[in-house]
């Protein structure tokens, strides 16, 4: 399959190879495309630079979203190296574990501020520092999970979500005259570093697995295969769309009772 023969892209959030943004990775290189990557840290640094450089990564760079300088220098880099981009993939989110159990009422100003800006407006930076560089036709994706309703533990987070989804919407308004599209993936839940944060991680992976429309949680390959679609011209015509890659869990208003065990 070669969608994105010739396309050059970022990902920024690969932590270990069960993130999300590997399986996007993965599945993006296999179509033929080229990718650069950034990573938070030499702690992660040992472990991000093998996986980019498996899939043939030149450009691998180390950017912290909480600071804006970090993410003009990034795409400053990328500029030198190539000029155009075609796509970006923003998986990034953060959260003080310890906010994601128990009461939202008990959320701090400080871990508020923090999640909305690591979560959801790093998003915007990004979109802001990547357009003068983004081809017409070109694409950004972000990550999100279930905003609309209430998860217990996710918080704060649900918060971060809600607002993210939001800005994918206006984000697509705005570059959308320049034929640049944003879409967010809202995926179900998997086993990965961040998700392992929020409490009762495991319940929340069962009931899932249990109540979907498809019995099964998705993995980092389904989100993979969303991201090849909507960051390809196979999605030329989708833009600020929340689509959701999660068994069909969202559509479940009430689990089948006999199903409850
Ligand atoms: P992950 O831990 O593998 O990835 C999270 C990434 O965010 C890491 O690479 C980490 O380095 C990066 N990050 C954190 N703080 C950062 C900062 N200050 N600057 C730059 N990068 C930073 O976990 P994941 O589950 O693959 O998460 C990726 C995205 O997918 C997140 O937005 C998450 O909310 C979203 N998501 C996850 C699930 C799930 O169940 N795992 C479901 C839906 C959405």
């Amino acid at each position: 399959m070669s969608l994105l023969h010739g396309k050059k892209g970022l990902i920024m959030g690969v932590a270990n190879e069960r993130s999300i943004a590997w399986g996007i990775s993965k599945k993006l290189s296999e179509a033929g495309a080229e990718l650069a990557f950034t990573y938070v840290g030499d702690a992660l640094k040992k472990r991000v630079v093998p996986l980019a450089q498996s899939l043939g990564s030149k450009i691998i760079l180390d950017c912290n979203v909480e600071d804006e300088k970090q993410i003009e220098d990034t795409f400053s880099d990328i500029k030198k190296n190539w000029g155009n981009i075609d796509f970006v993939v923003h998986s990034v989110a953060f959260s003080d574990k310890s906010e994601l159990s128990g009461e939202y009422l008990s959320t701090s100003r400080e871990n508020f501020l923090n999640s909305m800006l690591i979560s959801c407006f790093s998003f915007t930076e990004v979109a802001r520092h990547s357009a003068p560089l983004l081809n017409k036709g070109g694409s950004l994706i972000t990550l999100t999970y279930e905003s609309s309703k209430i998860i217990p533990n996710y918080n704060v987070m649900g918060v971060c979500k809600s607002a993210l989804e939001t800005s994918t919407k206006y984000l697509a308004r705005d570059l959308g005259k320049r034929g640049v599209r944003v879409n967010a993936i809202s995926a179900g839940p998997i086993k990965t570093l961040a998700a392992s944060a929020i409490g009762d991680a495991k319940f929340l992976y069962k009931w899932n697995e249990d109540h979907s429309l498809l019995k099964r949680n998705v993995n980092i390959e389904d989100i993979g295969n969303s991201a090849l679609y909507l960051l390809s011209d196979l999605a030329a015509g989708v833009t600020g769309e929340i689509h959701y890659v999660d068994a069909g869990y969202n559509k479940v208003g009430m689990p089948d009772p006999k199903n409850i065990v």
